[in-house]
């Protein structure tokens, strides 16, 4: 493109909100072949709210009998140890947990101990038990089987929900659950690329029933939902879409997807999105709409002049 075409463009770009990182990636997305959206905080709100809360006592283990040491705890404290235990999480997941339980009222402890586990939950120390919160896997690796809890999470997770376990002193405790909502343009923004001949994906963290319910309402295809993804092996899926050299744009907002955006061919972040991901990425939609995806591909078409 000459240059006065790359400054229509840049400028057409802006007062739409789509930021590109200069001329030369102006130019590339127009070759993107596939679009690989992050699921939490791109294709939906990244807004979570505590919805659900169950209490699986060992009452419940589906033996039906209760022995004497047996004390399962009710909804209530279930809630009390997973909100204590989620205190200090910055995670979206933690945050919704914690409001929720004060907005039910529930006191709160401050946990003795706190720890991350990066793709899988927290473990933390509260009133001096040892309290889990978060997938199959954390409490599986914990020796704590998480299978009587089976039933009950596909429910919430075939509703969309993220749904956690919650486990206190080294038995099985109950399940909370948040919901976000899908952003109100994502399904068009999907179908807009799929007219187009753009493949579209989903790469998530959270785990398949829930990112194929999501996936579901936006429209996006089962066989390219990769769910249960760590944060470190984003970036890998990417790649190995790309290893037949597929020309893919990775579109995300967290730092957990900023090797990704690098590692894409072009990467979208959200305005909204963290510092880390903004840097790594190559164009910015400061109005976090994904059908300003389609519209930085038709910018760079030159097939976009008019300002909507
Ligand atoms: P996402 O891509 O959704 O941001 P993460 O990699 O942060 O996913 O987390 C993956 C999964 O690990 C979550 O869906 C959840 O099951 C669990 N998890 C992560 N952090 C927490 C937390 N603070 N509390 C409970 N569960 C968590
Ligand atoms: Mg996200």
């Amino acid at each position: 493109a000459t240059p006065a075409a790359t400054m229509v463009g840049t400028t057409i770009g802006a007062q739409n909100g789509v930021l590109f990182k200069g001329g030369d990636i102006l130019e590339r997305v127009k070759d993107v072949e596939t679009v690989v959206f992050d699921k939490t905080g791109t294709l939906t709100k990244g807004e979570m709210t505590l919805t659900d809360v169950v209490a699986l006592g060992p009452a419940a283990d589906g033996s039906g009998v209760v022995t004497a040491d047996d004390e399962a705890l009710d909804e209530t404290a279930v809630l009390r140890y997973a909100a204590s235990a989620e205190r200090n999480s910055e995670h979206p997941l933690a945050r919704a947990i914690v409001t929720g339980a004060e907005e039910r009222g529930i006191d709160l402890s401050d946990p003795e101990a706190f720890e991350n586990v990066p793709g899988h939950g927290i473990r933390a120390t509260v009133d001096g038990q040892t309290v889990l919160v978060g997938n199959r896997k954390l409490l599986s690796d914990d020796g704590i089987d998480p299978s009587p809890a089976e039933d009950a999470l596909r429910a919430l997770e075939d509703d969309g929900k993220t749904a956690m376990l919650v486990a206190v002193d080294g038995e099985l405790a109950g399940i909370v659950a948040d919901a976000d909502e899908v952003k109100d343009t994502a399904r068009a923004a999907v179908s807009a690329l799929r007219e187009r001949g753009t493949e579209v994906h989903m790469i998530t963290g959270d785990n398949e029933r829930t990112a194929r319910a999501v996936a579901a309402q936006v429209g996006i295809d089962p066989s390219n939902v990769s769910a249960g993804v760590l944060p470190e092996d984003k970036a890998d899926a990417v790649e190995s879409l790309q290893s037949d050299g597929t020309k893919v744009m990775m579109v995300g907002d967290g730092v957990n997807d900023a090797p990704a955006l690098a590692a894409a061919f072009v990467g979208t972040a959200l305005g909204s999105g963290t510092d880390v991901a903004i840097e790594a990425a190559d164009v910015t939609l400061m109005r976090d709409d994904p059908q300003d995806v389609v519209k930085a591909i038709r910018i760079s078409e030159g097939t976009l002049s008019k300002i909507k």
